[in-house]
């Protein structure tokens, strides 16, 4: 378990003492920070540009908070102007954005709104699921309250463990909440004490660990320590962009036009004109084994998801991707009008 933290610390690039895994896919850390973070009656602000940003207003809501949010259409983003308006606004006490949202392929900037929210004394929760390991992020100088990921997306662990950490101004807030947080399970103060995290000498017994979970996450975090963080990012953008060239060079579309808000793990295709998508993604399913998704929550219908991520992340891979494509689009049925 320290050998996970200390993985963690890095991945995150964080020194924070609160830093665990919850025993649960992403959605649990989802729930963990903003069961944790969040009493009812707080303002909480969710920065909407896919899914991610809906669902979390949806677990802020299930908890009594009020929740306020920002939108952008699927594909766009926010300046930290816009942040800023909203932050004066609704005055909350949490923001959440998503640096890899997923749903529409966007890598969202993160530098300075860290020092916005903390201006306007407000924590910043930041879903790096799909991003960490695969585009920088320094937790600690980017001044982020609370970030989490899952453990089957660059790490290539199987499912069932998310890393989080919680910074002192996050903790400040949590340990002197005047209600208890509404999930036992999620418990912060029980969480950090089973992870030895809380400095006290005894760890009293709070859940049983998914223990098979967390051997394969440590030996995860240990790949990604050898490869090293800086190359595991210019691996996965320079496999980006190869991907990226050869779609174009096929006819197919970028969904996000700005290069430098690419998500590098997951790339968003506009729905090629004249096919039903939903062919194009069975058809290399049964023929080349391979699970291309469609869009999800506010991109469905618009765009084609294909993630190369951890290990998948290889020239080799995107080739497999790109001719799977190819064959697909001359077999589908493409419509004349
Ligand atoms: N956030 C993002 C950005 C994701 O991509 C995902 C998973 N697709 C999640 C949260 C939820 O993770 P999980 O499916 O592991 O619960």
């Amino acid at each position: 378990m320290a050998d996970i933290r200390s993985g963690i610390q890095y991945m995150f690039q964080t020194r924070n003492p609160v830093t665990l895994a919850v025993s649960g896919t992403g959605h649990s850390a989802m729930e963990c920070a903003i069961f944790n973070a969040v009493e009812a009656g707080d303002s909480v602000l969710a920065a909407v540009n896919g899914i991610w940003g809906e669902r979390a207003a949806d677990m802020a809501e299930r908890i009594g908070a009020r929740v306020n949010t920002i939108v952008a259409p699927p594909g766009g983003f926010f300046t930290n102007a816009q942040i800023e308006q909203a932050l004066s606004k609704h005055k909350p006490v949490l923001l959440f954005l998503a640096h890899g949202e997923s749903s529409t392929g966007i890598l969202h900037p993160l530098d300075g709104i860290g020092h916005l929210c903390h201006k306007h004394d407000c924590l910043l929760l930041v879903d790096s699921v799909a991003s960490i390991g695969g585009a920088p992020v320094y937790m600690d100088q980017q001044g982020i309250d609370i970030l989490y990921t899952g453990s089957q997306k660059v790490l290539n662990a199987p499912p069932g463990t998310a890393p989080i950490s919680f910074s002192e101004r996050a903790c400040r807030k949590i340990f002197n909440r005047r209600t208890k947080p509404a999930s036992f399970f999620l418990d912060l103060s029980w969480l950090s004490n089973y992870w030895g995290c809380d400095g006290k000498a005894t760890r009293v017994y709070h859940h049983t660990g998914p223990v098979s979970a967390f051997y394969a996450l440590r030996e995860s975090l240990a790949i990604l320590v050898e490869e090293g963080l800086e190359h595991s990012w210019e691996r996965h953008g320079k496999v980006a962009e190869y991907f990226h060239t050869g779609l174009e060079r096929m006819g197919l579309k970028l969904f996000v036009e700005d290069k430098a808000l690419r998500l590098p793990t997951v790339t968003t295709i506009v729905a090629p004109h004249g096919y039903d998508w939903k062919e194009i993604t069975s058809y290399i399913m049964k023929t080349h084994n391979l699970e291309i998704s469609g869009g999800l929550g506010p991109s469905t219908g618009m765009v084609l998801r294909v993630g190369l991520m951890g290990c998948n992340s290889s020239i080799s891979s995107a080739d497999m991707v790109l001719a799977a494509l190819r064959d697909a689009l001359t077999h589908c049925h493409k419509s004349k009008v």
